[in-house]
């Protein structure tokens, strides 16, 4: 059976692009698909040769420039990742999608020619892998003010501190942290970004237990007690960290994009095949029923949408044109449309649908998270009011 997600793209994108596009997919049905439940069984993360195999794909590299050692791409590339892994688990593509647009992507946009000569090409080749250390327990959609401090001590700076949901810690080589350098500086303008190792002294990680969403993916809590870094450890300028925070987070949120319509996607081929299928009231399949049709194809009609729109965005992100409104726009609308329509998809499927073999309720679980990470929906909401109510 083609994939409905595939005919589309075929339409959207340029053939070679489609051509990775389908690579990707080959692999994950290969390599992730068949194994995916028992790694879920066994609660596993993401294993080191899966994470090795696409390291040997260049899916670390991706946007990388080839000056760097990365392949070159572009931020569709990235996207087409996300819908490829994603379809299967997004747990998968999370792994280098976060290591890509959370993780290198802050030094691609802020680094120095010394930081991206010291750094890329090693995250480009999956050897290192940079987390994004925004979200702190006490800080959560109010990240402009860390609570995680950095405070000179001659021609040093001295870190503390926790931060959280650091996608990635435990494959991490260094951590990007966002902290408080400015206390009374204005709001926006009060922390810098720090590149810190994660073997320095005075850093501790632990994996946060027994969360049930994007369950293969590594999400840690990472401790800073005393950890002394050099000046030219900054990533960015003083004082301006929000800023590469932010700027960071608008490409983020298209690649959280696509993971939601990845989920949507695997949704609709499992439901138009089960609805043909499964039997019930005269020897006919429940696809005739109007009502079951009806969400079918409200879910084909929200991929399309999605897929077009994403297509869009990334290319206004390419030309440096896409607003944070735009990026926070399509993130907030496609996991919560996917996520809504997941519901009804797993209702026309009955009972089976609460089985984890089926699929569906992990696609379920894990677009919970496309609502609340890289921002809330809610709170991306005063975000995108903000044009809307200019005179
Ligand atoms: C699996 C996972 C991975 C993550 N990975 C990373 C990562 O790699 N790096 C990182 O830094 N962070 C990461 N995060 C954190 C994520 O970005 C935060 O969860 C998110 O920013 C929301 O913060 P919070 O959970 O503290 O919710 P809170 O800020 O406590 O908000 C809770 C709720 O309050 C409401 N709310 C809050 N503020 C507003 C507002 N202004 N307007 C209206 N309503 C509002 C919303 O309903 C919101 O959902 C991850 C999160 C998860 C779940």
């Amino acid at each position: 059976m083609a994939r409905r997600i595939d005919t589309y793209l075929q339409d959207l994108v340029p053939e070679d692009k489609f051509a990775f596009y389908e690579a990707v997919r080959d692999f994950s049905d290969a390599e992730v698909a068949p194994h995916l439940l028992s790694w879920e069984r066994e609660h596993r993360l993401v294993p080191d040769s899966c994470i090795k195999a696409m390291g040997d794909m260049g899916l670390f590299g991706l946007p990388i420039a080839e000056q760097y050692g990365g392949q070159g791409g572009d931020h569709l590339d990235l996207c087409l990742m996300g819908l490829a892994l994603g379809y299967h688990s997004q747990s998968v593509a999370v792994t280098p999608g976060a290591a890509l647009s959370l993780g290198a992507k802050p030094v691609q946009l802020c680094g120095s020619e010394a930081q991206k000569k010291a750094h890329l090409p090693a995250l480009a080749r999956g050897e290192r892998m940079f987390v994004f250390g925004l979200s702190e327990p006490g800080r959560g959609s109010d990240a402009a003010n860390p609570q995680v401090t950095a405070v000179k001590k001659g021609d040093r700076w001295v870190i503390n501190g926790e931060k959280c949901w650091s996608t990635n810690a435990h494959w991490a080589s260094h951590v990007v942290v966002h902290a408080l350098t400015a206390p009374n500086a204005p709001n926006g303008r009060r922390s810098t970004c720090f590149i810190v190792p994660m073997q320095q002294q005075g850093v501790f990680y632990q994996e946060m237990k027994g969360k049930k969403a994007w369950e293969q993916s590594s999400t840690g809590s990472i401790m800073f007690e005393n950890v002394e870094v050099p000046h030219d450890a900054i990533l960015g300028t003083e004082n301006d960290g929000f800023k590469v925070m932010v700027t960071t987070l608008n490409g983020g949120r298209l690649f959280v994009a696509s993971l939601a319509l990845a989920s949507l996607a695997f949704a609709l081929d499992k439901c138009r095949v089960y609805a043909e299928e499964r039997i019930q009231f005269d020897d006919k399949p429940i696809g005739r029923f109007q009502r079951v049709q009806d969400v079918i194809v409200d879910m084909d009609i929200a991929l399309e949408r999605g897929l077009t729109w994403l297509v869009h965005c990334c290319r206004r992100y390419e030309e440096n044109k896409l607003t944070r409104e735009q990026a926070a726009k399509i993130k907030v609308d496609c996991s919560r449309t996917a996520s809504d329509l997941m519901l009804l998809a797993m209702e026309i499927c009955g009972g089976v649908a609460c089985f984890d073999e089926f699929g569906l309720i992990r696609h379920h679980n894990d677009l919970f998270v496309t609502r609340v990470g890289e921002g809330s929906n809610f709170a991306l909401k005063d975000l995108i009011v903000r044009p809307l109510r200019q005179a």
